[in-house]
């Protein structure tokens, strides 16, 4: 393995650098092999030859990965698309895709001998990190959102995470900003693991998202035409294409599918930029009521939009009803309980279809994020209309 900046493609041998030395740019683990499925091992671990080096005792494995990839069952029928599959994260153990990443970036911990870690979170992170933290026996500094859900709130302190809540973090870009200084000089000064899940921080970590590519394309036995990712700090969207593009290398197979990320309109950042031409993720507040994607300055912001410049995809924003109406189509057409942002791909995909009727979507994929118990406020808000009589054995009209 060896590193290559996303912004000079200086090359990098030394492989515990997270920046690049020359200009600070992103960089990116590259490898001599190319991926293989190996299936003596579990999890992401099947793909150990296409992740950072780590020895097979320092592996930890709580389940991640090996996700169901869910064939539509009328939904795509009703969308037009001939076959549309929904790739399930909510099945990872602490229900999220974080879990990936938590696994590949804490065993990477553990061979690097660190003796903490510490990160940010919006909440799926925290609790991913906080699980596989305990399993490492090593302990846990996280900052979290103020409003951060509560179920998210409670998996990390269940493993004994050390939670402090941040005033304006998630809404405000210039507190998220100085909030991402002040864990990266404090990672430096104590020589803690940055958990942070983004390319910026913690490439090594974040190489865990490719293998829901790999997973996909296995399955499938080829390239999906389409995939549809949401985009927070941008790291979902990335770490899918690179491990998409890892498979196309060298023309090995079929091409790239078309990577769509998508946004909520209450903060959008990257997809603004994307359609303004930038080359960074445009400033302003969040106001999108989405947890997951609110993420005013996206780390990775500037990486998705390098890519999508590439001619690696698209992005499209879409807003917080029509994301709680796909939460909702999940559950009844498909049978699919996720969190709102895990249906943040479907609602693009929706709008995608809605505006360009003559477009082709032959295969398409959407990321389904998180599970649906993540959230318990948006749970009530969609139930607790529905009247539950309560009866006595002898009123049972059946
Ligand atoms: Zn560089």
């Amino acid at each position: 393995m060896w590193n290559m900046c996303t912004e000079c493609e200086t090359v990098q041998q030394e492989i515990s650098l997270y920046a690049c030395p020359v200009c600070g740019g992103i960089l990116l683990p590259q490898y001599e092999s190319v991926p293989i499925n190996d299936k003596s091992q579990k999890g992401i671990w099947r793909y150990h030859a296409s992740l950072p080096p780590v020895p097979v005792e320092n592996r930890l494995y709580l389940g991640e990965g090996m996700t169901p990839l869910i064939p539509s069952s009328r939904l795509g029928d009703k969308l037009g698309i001939g076959e549309l599959y929904f790739k399930y994260e909510g099945g990872n153990p602490t229900g999220s895709y974080k879990d990936r990443i938590a696994a590949m970036g804490l065993s990477w911990a553990i061979g690097q001998g660190r003796e903490a870690c510490i990160g940010t979170s919006s909440g799926n992170a925290g609790a991913a990190t906080a699980a596989y933290a305990a399993r490492a026996d090593l302990p846990y500094h996280l900052f979290v959102l103020e409003d951060v859900t509560e179920a998210k709130l409670a998996q990390a302190l269940v493993h004994k995470a050390n939670v402090r809540k941040v005033k304006g973090f998630g809404n405000d870009p210039a507190i998220g900003k100085r909030v991402f200084e002040r864990i990266f000089e404090g990672a430096a000064e104590h020589g803690w693991e940055m958990m942070i899940t983004a390319f910026r921080f913690n490439p090594y970590a974040m190489e865990g998202v490719k293998t829901i590519a790999y997973e996909i394309y296995d399955e499938l036995q080829g390239m999906p035409s389409h995939v549809y990712a949401s985009a927070g700090g941008g790291g979902l969207y990335c770490g899918i294409w690179k491990g998409f593009n890892e498979l196309n290398k060298n023309g090995r197979t079929a091409a790239a599918p078309c990577m769509v990320a998508v946004q909520s309109e209450g903060c959008s950042n990257i997809v603004r930029a994307y359609h303004a031409g930038s080359r960074d993720p445009l400033s302003g507040a969040s106001t999108s009521q989405i947890s997951g994607l609110q993420v005013p300055n996206p780390p990775d912001g500037r990486l998705a939009l390098q890519i999508m410049a590439n001619g690696g995809g698209s992005g499209i924003a879409v807003s917080d009803p029509l994301i709680w109406e796909a939460q909702r189509l999940l559950a009844e057409e498909e049978g699919i309980f996720c969190e709102p942002a895990g249906a943040a791909s479907v609602a693009g995909l929706i709008r995608d279809c809605a505006e360009n009727t003559g477009r082709s979507f032959d295969k398409v994929v959407c990321v389904i994020s998180g599970n649906g118990f993540k959230d318990g406020k948006r749970l009530s808000a969609m139930t607790s209309e529905i009247a539950v009589p309560c009866l006595d054995v002898e009123q049972l009209d059946i």
